[in-house]
């Protein structure tokens, strides 16, 4: 999370995301959103606080009513510095006050809010105490498509940030990794992408040998040597918005079964992304991706959904997964990563983020899909 998102959009763009915001929670029968900071604050508004602590800092966003942000008195000047302020009424609150009252006259007294996912406790428990006759339901439950699709400037930003991604991996295929620790390749994933221009790195995945059948494995001690696959996972944000993507290199020659497995990913992902168009719903990625896994005989070992989405936050709605019927809507970004994991011996995975065009996908990852042989 990062105030850079400043410089790229205006008070007048952060106005009319509060208002969509505002008049989507209204059709979904909501009273209002309830927004605490995290990233649909900074989707909405360009704030982050410079530290969340127990003091509140809210914003509440009703149909018809001027968007107030609750602030602590000490972190207002801050708060006034956020791209969005101007489409803003800032109520800040002094210590010894009560927030929780404040915040209370600004609701309807018997409404049901929407409330951010990462809202603390303290705080909800505190508003429901003061306004006894209001409910409260997931902002993301009730609004699970806020932030997925993307305007142009956004996916300016996007692309931005999935080819500071590809240099990342250009550099890395021809780094040393026999004879080196898991984790000092996973060091130089991350000084590369903040040498590329991401400002957090949210995760730097170098899974060697048996350790790559592991989808959660992050980078540990483990000395990678001759004749290991290795996956590789790495992203974060850059300029606020946010890149992921996976590609297996193996150290030396590849056996036989080692590159069968690699072409049925590829293939997999490759049928993934040929299933991305306006109108097929979101379960139609996972189900292409996942038959082409299936018919090698690899079924089983695809143990994962076949994406998630992606922009403020490296994780997060729409989710490429069977069940899921939601369609596509041209603008969305998210990640199609199919997966065949071998308990004990190795993995792979391929991944791209992909966006939604008029006519089919288009991938912000291009570096080679290819099985990468590395030294
Ligand atoms: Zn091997
Ligand atoms: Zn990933
Ligand atoms: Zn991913």
């Amino acid at each position: 999370m990062t105030g850079s998102t400043a410089a790229s959009f205006t008070a007048d763009d952060y106005r009319a995301r509060m208002e969509r915001a505002a008049r989507t929670a209204a059709e979904a029968g909501l009273a209002g959103l309830l927004v605490a900071p995290g990233p649909d604050l900074v989707w909405l508004t360009g704030y982050t606080p410079p530290a969340v602590t127990e003091r509140l800092t809210l914003l509440v966003l009703a149909a018809g009513q001027d968007p107030v942000l609750v602030v602590p008195a000490l972190e207002a000047p801050d708060a006034q510095k956020a791209a969005g302020a101007p489409a803003l009424t800032l109520r800040d609150w002094t210590d010894g006050k009560d927030p929780y009252a404040a915040t209370a006259a600004l609701l309807d007294a018997s409404g049901r809010f929407g409330i951010s996912d990462n809202a603390w406790a303290l705080h909800l428990l505190a508003l429901q105490q003061a306004v006894p006759g209001s409910s409260y339901t997931s902002l993301t439950e009730a609004l699970p498509m806020l932030r997925a699709v993307k305007d142009a400037a956004e996916l300016e930003l996007m692309t931005a940030a999935g080819a500071a991604a590809d240099a990342t991996f250009e550099k890395i295929r021809n780094v040393p990794f026999a004879g080196r620790r898991e984790a000092e390749v996973a060091a130089d994933l991350d000084r590369l992408l903040r040498r590329y221009g991401h400002e957090q790195v949210d995760f730097t995945i170098v899974a060697s040998g048996p350790n790559g059948a592991n989808p959660h494995h992050e980078a540990g001690d483990r000395v990678i040597e001759r004749g290991d696959m290795v996956v590789l996972d790495f992203g974060g944000l850059k300029d606020g918005y946010g890149s992921d993507t996976s590609r297996t290199v193996h150290v030396g020659e590849p056996t036989d079964e080692e590159r069968r497995v690699h072409d049925t990913v590829r293939e997999a992902q490759e049928a993934g992304f040929r299933a991305v168009r306006p109108g097929a719903a979101c379960q139609d990625v996972d189900r292409a991706a996942r038959a082409v896994i299936a018919d090698a005989g690899y079924g089983e070992y695809f143990i994962h959904r076949t994406g998630h989405g992606i922009g403020v936050t490296t994780h997060e709605p729409p989710y490429m997964i069977e069940g899921e019927e939601r369609p596509l809507v041209p603008g969305m970004c998210f990640s199609v990563e199919p997966g065949i994991y071998l308990p004990g011996r190795f993995g792979v995975r391929i991944e791209d983020i992909v966006t939604v065009t008029e006519d089919g996908g288009r991938r912000l990852n291009t570096t080679s899909r290819e099985l990468v042989i590395v030294e």
